[in-house]
């Protein structure tokens, strides 16, 4: 089995089964680390978005008609593929994103999963019969792929994020055009390598890259492409809806402002430890990371302190050269800058900084897009820390009172991902739960993404859902038909 090299996947479509060159100008791939060019990207044409569509259409109809378990084979296939490919495949990874090399490994291993996961309940996709209220008729309810997907991807986690849209298509029987971020797209370049190995029918899997509002935009007006499966901000995820010239399937995994409440009822200690994994790893580039933190006031001041000396031990470093290392750089400019701006909006409207605040010192430091786990307390709900969706290293914390107060804080927001609570009183967990106005409630855990359940948003946090049944759902039309057949009429 080869291993997937960036020097052949520099500057390459994946279209119709076959890598092939670029016609259109190209964009230079930072490893955000170290501020070095790694490779080049294709700025798709016009022309090749439509010769992959056209391969899509062609191959979803050899592929939505192949048996169920010759595409769950497919699936158990490709995972394979991937998991005996992961130190590669995360170095790609690790290159372009920022993230340590054990974290991408730990991504890779899950897309791996994924595929599995997919490859098990696409023989388990089953139809319904309906009763009907004359005798005589059946009432058949089937479902029937949708058709030609276009895949619209972050940077943040570029393997993941690919992979459920990616295994969900390939179970239901869908073809898929995959547009990953352009800040990460050699790791979307390098599962369509592993596509082309694990034997998958050309066209049924394309990749095209470039800008998201040329290449991305171009899948979402295209009338040869039937549903988007979008995950990135709330405001471009609104802009595609607006965009769309015809009816089309849409999920939209969006933005999140994700609250936790800590009640005096807590486990102070694992709270703590909650707190520090979901409010920093990945440098916070986490939909569902942890944003602000409501903690009732009886143990406001010993949280914090548990809190701030976690967060000064997490060890920070260049990704590739220190793969342990719990954070690496930041994937670009743009998410330091807005970190840096929801900080000082903080500290000048009143907060008070009790960890972090600054870029880590040291030459290793020094090239690339760094910070410091960082924390703020005391904070106001007008600040930007609480309000908006600050996706890097810094979290606002404030106290409360009373569980009402808390639970209308926490939805105070336009946005619905997920909501963590650490409690251990039945009653504060069961009031919280039916209250917080999120798509996943996480209790005594900060984990609320599993395979095998719904995860998806409310409000501008999104619509549909990924994972579980569900999420494969997302991906059928449902037909029903209607027979006559005269028995007991
Ligand atoms: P983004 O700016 O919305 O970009 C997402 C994708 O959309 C990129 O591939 C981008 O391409 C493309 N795009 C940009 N403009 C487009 C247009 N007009 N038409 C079609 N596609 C277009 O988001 P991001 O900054 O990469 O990612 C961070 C956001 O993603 C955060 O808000 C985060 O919460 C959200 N997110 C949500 C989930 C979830 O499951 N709900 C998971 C992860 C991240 P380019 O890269 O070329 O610009
Ligand atoms: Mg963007």
């Amino acid at each position: 089995m080869p291993a997937v090299k960036l020097s052949q996947i520099s500057g390459k479509l994946f279209i119709g089964g076959q890598f092939v060159e670029g016609r259109g100008g190209r964009i230079d791939v930072i490893n955000p680390a170290r501020g070095e060019m790694i490779g080049q990207i294709a700025a798709t044409t016009a022309e090749e978005v439509d010769a992959a569509v056209e391969s899509a259409r062609a191959a979803f109809r050899v592929w939505s008609r192949v048996p169920a378990k010759v595409r769950a084979n497919a699936l158990h296939a490709l995972g394979e593929l991937i998991a005996a490919d992961v130190l590669n495949m995360a170095q790609i990874m690790t290159s372009e994103q920022g993230k340590p090399l054990n974290e991408a490994k730990g991504e890779i291993l899950k897309l791996a999963e994924a595929c599995h996961f997919y490859g098990e309940e696409a023989v388990r996709v089953f139809g319904e019969i309906v009763p009907n209220d004359q005798n005589g008729y059946q009432s058949q309810v089937v479902r029937e792929p949708i058709g030609v997907v276009g895949a619209i991807t972050p940077w943040n986690y570029p393997a993941e994020l690919v992979g459920w849209k990616l295994c969900a298509s390939l179970a239901a029987g869908c073809s898929i055009i995959i547009k990953p971020a352009e800040l990460t797209p050699f790791t979307a370049l390098a599962i369509a390598e592993k596509v082309s190995e694990a034997g998958i029918p050309a066209g049924v899997v394309n990749v095209l890259t470039g800008k998201g509002s040329i290449v991305g935009q171009a899948l979402v007006e295209h009338s040869g492409v039937d549903k988007i499966a979008f995950t990135g901000s709330s405001a471009v995820g609104l802009h595609i809806q607006r965009s769309c010239p015809s009816v089309k399937r849409l999920s939209l995994e969006l933005g999140g402002n994700c609250p936790m409440i800590v009640t005096k009822s807590a486990d102070i200690d694992a709270a703590v430890k909650g707190a520090t994994r979901r409010s920093f790893r990945n440098m916070g580039q986490i939909c569902i990371a942890i944003n602000r933190i409501y903690v009732a006031r009886p143990i406001y001041e010993t949280f914090l302190d548990g809190f701030a000396k976690a967060a000064d031990a997490l060890t920070i470093g260049d990704g590739l050269d220190n793969p342990a290392a719990d954070l690496g750089s930041m994937a670009s400019r743009d998410p330091l800058a807005k970190t840096r701006d929801h900080l000082d909006d903080a500290l000048v409207k009143g907060a008070r900084l009790v960890a972090g605040g600054n870029a880590p010192q040291g030459p290793e430091f020094e090239k690339g897009f760094f910070f410091r786990p960082t924390i703020v307390a005391d904070c106001t709900q007008d600040m930007k820390v609480m309000s908006e969706e600050t996706f890097g290293p810094l979290v606002g914390v404030a106290p409360f009172d009373s569980l009402e107060e808390a639970a209308s804080r926490a939805n105070d927001t336009p946005y619905g991902l997920a909501s963590y609570v650490y409690a251990r009183d039945l009653e504060e967990i069961y009031q919280l739960s039916a209250e917080l106005d999120y798509g996943n409630v996480a209790i005594n855990n900060v984990d609320a993404g599993i395979m095998n359940a719904p995860y998806g948003g409310r409000k501008q946090s999104g619509i549909g859902y990924e994972h579980g049944r569900e999420g494969l759902l997302e991906y059928f039309n449902f037909k029903h038909v209607r027979l006559f057949h005269g028995v007991g009429a």
